[in-house]
């Protein structure tokens, strides 16, 4: 571990809105009472700024100081209903490259009613990928399309984020959840990398499930788990999964990491009817700000600040939303909460596990290994084509463009094959996924003979929506069978 910085460390704050300014009041009160040395640089996000026209709700600006401070603690906003805004946390998960996004969901039991008093696990989601990229197209009258790009690199930084993580912060389990026997190129790649990678911590145990099951059991019996590490989608359902059954959304803070950057926060929203009133929990945002400790080298004050306010939740001290007769004393509001915090400060939980941080960095990075890319060749091409008549006359039609060098293999639909040999039941839309392969499909096409066919296809009548080449790498298949081929 490297040597922990010296003297203020300058961090970037938004206040954000609804309960934000309120919780972000609290959080800064009780980190600093704790021995947080920071120097704040405050910026605007938000409502205000979606209101001055700029679509993504961060200032131009504020681009300068997250650049030079790399730390940024972000309270919640109000994302405008309507088309034109732009989600300002995936803004700036992408501008900054947050590739991973970290959610500890521990039970607080029995001073936070759970069914799980057990799970302490931690979610690693993937966090630029995905079908978060955005690609979306309609592409006939009847179907729209979303695009799933897992990459190897991108993989390979979260799952050895994961058990770097692991390694760490002294969990002795990594689990991967992927639906691989369904998606066995791009779930298949995630699976592929994570086992490629858990080889190099064998002190760590490590464990794949196909994420039905895995779900199901992690809602069953989370305390079986302890890292998970998931693609982009799973992760964002899961990690509310998670923190809902460990006790309350409201109590989950989340690190968004990337290479020497990052940003914390709680996983709630702005809870706009809640704003004002002095009766939010800051719980969430004030844990996503022990993260932040942590990751700039202040694990003392992490240690002491998360001690106490593990110490509060035991004594009872608790907002509305996770007041219980059986189990509170006192109810309080938001400032209320954190005084009762920094009256705290020195103290550590009875029944509760104590947390001890190290004081260097929690930064790390994570490499991705050089490749030697394998031999890439062209076998074949699959058409996307929209077409409303009969698939006799359509197939008809693909025929007659064939050459020897490039010949219809199939035509599916949604997946299932539906020429050669298709029956008359299997449902179909206007978007059919046409093959072409050459004689001997694994040897390679020219792509002039591609082109050449695509032109065929034009004058016949057939109109195209899109290609995809399909490759061979090293000689290995770069692309799924159709359904029933
Ligand atoms: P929300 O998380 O704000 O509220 C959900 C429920 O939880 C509400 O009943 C709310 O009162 C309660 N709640 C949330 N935080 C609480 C706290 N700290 N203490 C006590 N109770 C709390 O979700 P929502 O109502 O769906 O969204 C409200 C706004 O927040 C929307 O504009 C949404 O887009 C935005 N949002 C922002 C972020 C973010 O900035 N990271 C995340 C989620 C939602």
């Amino acid at each position: 571990m490297i040597n922990p910085p010296t003297g203020p460390v300058p961090i970037t704050v938004a206040h954000g809105d609804g309960i934000g300014p309120e919780i972000m009041d609290a959080t800064l009160r009780v980190v600093t009472a704790g021995g947080a040395d920071l120097a704040v640089e405050t910026i605007r996000i938000g409502q205000s700024v979606y209101a001055a026209g700029n679509t993504s709700g961060i200032e131009p600006g504020a681009w300068e100081s997250l650049r030079s401070t790399r730390v940024f603690l972000k309270a919640p906003i109000t994302t405008p209903q309507g088309g034109g805004y732009k989600s300002l946390n995936v803004t700036v998960r992408k501008a900054l490259g947050l590739f991973a996004n970290l959610r500890p969901c521990p039970a607080y039991a029995p001073f936070v009613a759970t069914r799980h008093p057990g799970m302490d696990l931690v979610i690693v989601r993937e966090n630029e990928e995905d079908v978060y990229g955005g690609i979306e197209h309609r592409q006939t009258e009847d179907v729209t399309q979303c695009l799933k790009l897992i990459t190897r690199p991108g993989t390979e930084r979260v799952v050895r984020y994961a058990f770097e993580y692991a390694r760490r912060y002294g969990r002795s389990k990594v689990s991967c959840f992927t639906k691989d026997n369904i998606m066995k190129l791009t779930d298949g790649l995630f699976h592929q990398v994570f086992e490629e990678v858990a080889g190099e911590y064998p002190d760590l145990d490590h464990e794949h499930w196909i994420i039905d099951i895995g779900a199901a059991k992690l809602a069953d019996t989370p305390e079986d788990f302890d890292v998970i590490v998931l693609p982009n989608l799973y992760g964002d359902i899961l990690s509310d999964v998670a923190a809902q059954i460990a006790g309350s959304v409201g109590l989950a803070g989340s690190a968004n990491v990337g290479t020497d950057v990052a940003m914390f926060e709680a996983v709630h929203g702005s809870a706009p009817p809640l704003a004002g009133k002095d009766v939010a929990n800051p719980s969430g945002l004030l844990l996503a700000a022990v993260q932040m400790l942590v990751y700039i080298g202040q694990g003392e004050a992490a240690t002491r600040v998360h001690n106490a306010w593990l110490r509060t939740i035991e004594d009872g001290v608790h907002t509305a939303d996770i007041h219980d007769p059986a189990t509170s004393t006192t109810l309080v509001g938001t400032s209320g909460f954190a005084d009762a915090v920094v009256a705290r400060l020195g103290e550590h939980p009875r029944t509760l596990r104590s947390v001890a941080y190290p004081s260097g960095t929690g930064r790390f990075g994570v490499s991705v290994r050089e490749r030697t890319p394998a031999r890439k060749e062209l076998v074949g091409i699959d058409v996307f084509v929209d077409w409303r008549r009969p698939i006799e006359e359509l197939a008809g039609l693909l025929e007659g463009c064939s050459d020897p060098g490039l010949g219809l293999v199939m035509i599916t639909n949604r997946g299932q094959k539906v020429y050669p040999d298709g029956i008359p039941e299997t449902f179909c839309v206007d978007h059919w996924r046409c093959r072409f392969q050459g004689p001997d499909p694994d040897r390679p096409v020219p792509a002039e003979e591609v082109v050449a066919l695509l032109g065929r296809l034009v004058a016949a009548g057939v109109g195209f929506i899109k290609t995809e080449g399909l490759f061979t790498f090293g000689g290995e298949r770069g692309f799924s069978l159709g359904q029933g081929q």
